[in-house]
């Protein structure tokens, strides 16, 4: 018999079926887009996808693929270590899917490809410039991958047009050796979120902790002061939930009052904004917290 893990009350959400969550589909057939959205069945889909304000809108494409180079422990994306090459018209079919399908605000992520001599960075850029010269009302945020630390490849993706250049830490410093694949470390993402700041200062720096790791208190504190440290401007929290039995296991189920304290805590420190909550994602309404808090 499987054994039925118990989810606290505040983890028990409807899947996303029913209307809001065929509308999508329809609205992406012929699009020829991979949402994250979508492909993960995100239960905040109608979140993000509801409301009257279009402007507000946000999706989460993913680019280069569906094969990663790394093999993060808390993440469910195949890996290889030669992954399929690049699709060449990808910029350009994803700029104009865009365009039609009317969306406020967009967050570009990717695969990690160590495989690719810029780590992909210019695709990643010409999509997004792609995106600004079709459709420049979509606010456009790239969630990218340390690129191993080359800050050239970080400095090509900041000048390419985007709003929001995210990078996610992922975990507490003292952790990150045994969540993320060796090749990532904590200072490392310091370092890319650091340099999309410093490339271009008009440009909103982000990043996301997942927590029920194992991760303490004073370590959370600590990783919020090295961001602001580096100037990161909003961070995000969610639960981090086990996709496999492969993945490394939930160490707690943080209520929704501790994430309440880490973002009032965030908020104190001088970040701009921060999203917390069981379920958040670092996409999560992102368009409705850059239009409410930077815009605004
Ligand atoms: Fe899509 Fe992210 Fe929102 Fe989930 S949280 S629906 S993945 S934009
Ligand atoms: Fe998953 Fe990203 Fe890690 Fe690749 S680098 S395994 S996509 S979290």
């Amino acid at each position: 018999k499987p054994q039925h893990v118990r989810l606290p009350s505040w983890l028990k959400t409807p899947i996303p079926t029913g209307n809001s969550f065929s509308k999508i589909k329809d609205d992406l057939r012929g699009l020829n887009l991979h949402t994250v959205c979508e492909e993960a069945r995100c239960p905040n889909m109608s979140d993000c996808w509801g409301g009257s304000n279009k402007a507000a809108a946000t999706a989460t494409i993913m680019l280069m693929g569906d094969t990663c180079t790394r093999g993060c422990r808390f993440c469910s994306v195949k890996t290889s270590r030669a992954p399929a090459p690049l699709d060449p018209h990808e910029p350009e079919n994803t700029a104009e899917a865009l365009r039609r399908w009317g969306l406020g605000y967009v967050v570009l992520t990717s695969v990690d490809r160590d495989d690719l001599a810029d780590g992909g960075s210019a695709h990643f850029a010409e999509t997004i410039s792609r995106i600004k010269q079709k459709a420049s009302h979509i606010l456009v945020e790239a969630l990218t991958g340390d690129f191993a630390g080359n800050l050239d490849h970080v400095r090509h993706v900041a000048r390419s047009g985007l709003d929001v250049y995210a990078h996610n830490v992922e975990t507490v410093e003292a952790l990150t050796p045994f969540v993320r694949d060796p090749r990532a470390t904590f200072r490392q993402s310091l370092l890319v979120l650091k340099t999309a700041k410093e490339t271009v200062p008009s440009l909103i720096t982000k990043t996301s902790i997942m927590l029920g790791l194992g991760e303490t208190d004073a370590q959370v504190e600590d990783a919020l002061l090295e961001l602001r440290k580096n100037n990161v401007d909003v961070v995000t929290f969610g639960q981090y939930m086990r996709p496999t039995k492969r993945h490394m296991k939930v160490k707690e189920y943080v209520t929704p009052e501790k994430f309440e304290h880490w973002r009032k805590r965030a908020l104190e420190m001088g970040f701009l904004y921060c999203a917390s909550g069981p379920l958040v994602r670092s996409s999560y309404k992102a368009g409705e917290a850059f239009i409410e808090n930077v815009l605004k």
